[in-house]
């Protein structure tokens, strides 16, 4: 059925000549996807081992999630929050009890949800925790990424992401990752929050060691600092369960959520903080008039109501440990390094051999898709809804592109 008339060529020289060139992509136009699998214009089919950075954990087009958005687009799709509509409340509510918290708010992008936490944390500090008037901080790591904002990149420690887009936003302490004993040095009087990914995702899949967050909750416990994860790229199953910071036997103060709470159908973010920290706002104070819309709520709730299950979960941490062991196996024949937890793997090419973007593009060409993060390293975050057989098909290949 496979007719190719290479349309590639055209369509990606049609992007380029239309678009601003703030990314690089891989050289393939996808026109369908279902599952782990998508299609590009020409008929080839690539298995996707990125998902979209984790928005598309339940894979393309999950038959749940698509039903429910399908469900909405002939009922209801924004009301704008000038006026309640019927999805509003389940979505929160069942999102508040999927990460134990009183309250949730939603946004739409990472990086909203991103300034949302931190606008909270700073009227926290204001109002609750007596920080004198324009003199909150909020303690970063180094290596982070949580977003593109002015005031996001303002605490980027990558040239690449920060370099002339200032002035800069004042107020964040940058810290190194995975280094407690540094984190509770930087707390001062004026410190509302830590804000901290649980795995650094864009950073190579980085985990910091364990005892780390157990030392970070302590810390901001006997200073009275909030601790805000940014769960949007580990959370929602990535790594074999809920939330990364389970790992740790670790509760924050206030989860960031985004990317996979949306399905891969909508943009769909939410910060959860119990009432003594997310009771702050009053009406007029944050908002957006897209965030929490009936389409994305619908949606929204959709995939809490697969999380729930835990099957995606137990899936992860399953096939995770098989990700793991068959990557493993590559240390030595063209690999120096690999982290994985579940479903999410950073992979260290020998750089001797090729960068992390020749062997995404070497694996394009064999029918995987993946992406490099710095470097030499690439990150393998395939849909949770992968088989086992497929899994280790993306790994083969992986092992083909190493083989000189
Ligand atoms: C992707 C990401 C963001 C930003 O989300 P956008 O939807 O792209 O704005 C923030 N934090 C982390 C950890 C992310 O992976």
């Amino acid at each position: 059925m496979t007719t190719i008339d290479f349309r590639t060529p055209e369509a990606l020289a049609d992007a380029e000549r239309w678009t601003a060139h703030n990314y690089h992509p891989l050289p393939v136009v996808v026109a369908e996807a279902e599952g782990a699998w998508v299609t590009d214009v020409d008929g080839r089919r690539f298995l996707d081992m990125l998902a979209g950075y984790s928005a598309l954990n339940f894979g393309h087009r999950h038959p749940a999630l698509i039903a429910a958005a399908h469900a909405q687009l002939d009922r209801l799709t924004l009301t704008s929050r000038a006026f309640v509509h019927d999805q509003f409340a389940a979505f929160c509510g069942g999102l508040a009890e999927l990460c134990g918290k009183d309250l949730v708010l939603p946004m739409n992008t990472g990086a909203e949800a991103v300034e949302t936490a931190i606008k909270v944390a700073r009227k926290w500090g204001y109002q609750v925790k007596g920080v004198p008037d324009g003199q909150a901080e909020i303690i970063v790591a180094d290596g982070n990424f949580h977003g593109r904002t002015t005031t996001i990149v303002s605490f980027s420690t990558d040239p690449e992401a920060r370099a002339d887009f200032g002035p800069y936003t004042p107020g964040f302490v940058v810290v190194p990752y995975g280094d407690a004993a540094a984190l509770a040095a930087a707390i001062t009087p004026n410190t509302v929050a830590v804000l901290v990914e649980p795995i650094q995702g864009e950073g190579g899949v980085l985990i910091p060691p364990a005892g780390y967050f157990a030392a970070v909750r302590e810390a901001c416990t006997a200073n009275n600092v909030l601790l805000v994860a940014d769960e949007i790229q580990s959370g929602l199953g990535r790594t074999g369960k809920t939330f990364a910071i389970e790992h740790e036997n670790v509760i924050p103060d206030m989860y960031v959520l985004g990317k996979a709470l949306g399905g891969g159908i909508v943009p769909v973010s939410a910060v959860a903080a119990n009432r003594d920290v997310l009771g702050v706002l009053k009406p007029g104070e944050h908002g957006s008039t897209f965030g929490g819309n009936a389409l994305a709520c619908a949606v929204g709730s959709a995939v809490v109501g697969l999380l729930r299950t835990g099957e995606f979960q137990e899936r992860s941490a399953r096939l995770g440990q098989r990700l793991q062991d068959g990557l493993s196996a590559l240390i030595g024949k063209g690999l120096v390094g690999v982290r994985c937890r579940g479903l999410w793997a950073g992979v260290d090419i020998d750089p001797a051999l090729m960068t992390g973007r020749q062997a995404c593009e070497r694996l394009a060409e064999r029918g995987v898709l993946a992406k490099d993060t710095h470097g030499s390293t690439i990150r393998l975050a395939p849909p949770l809804v992968i088989t086992e057989e497929e899994l280790d098909h993306a790994v083969a290949q992986l092992a083909a592109v190493l083989t000189p």
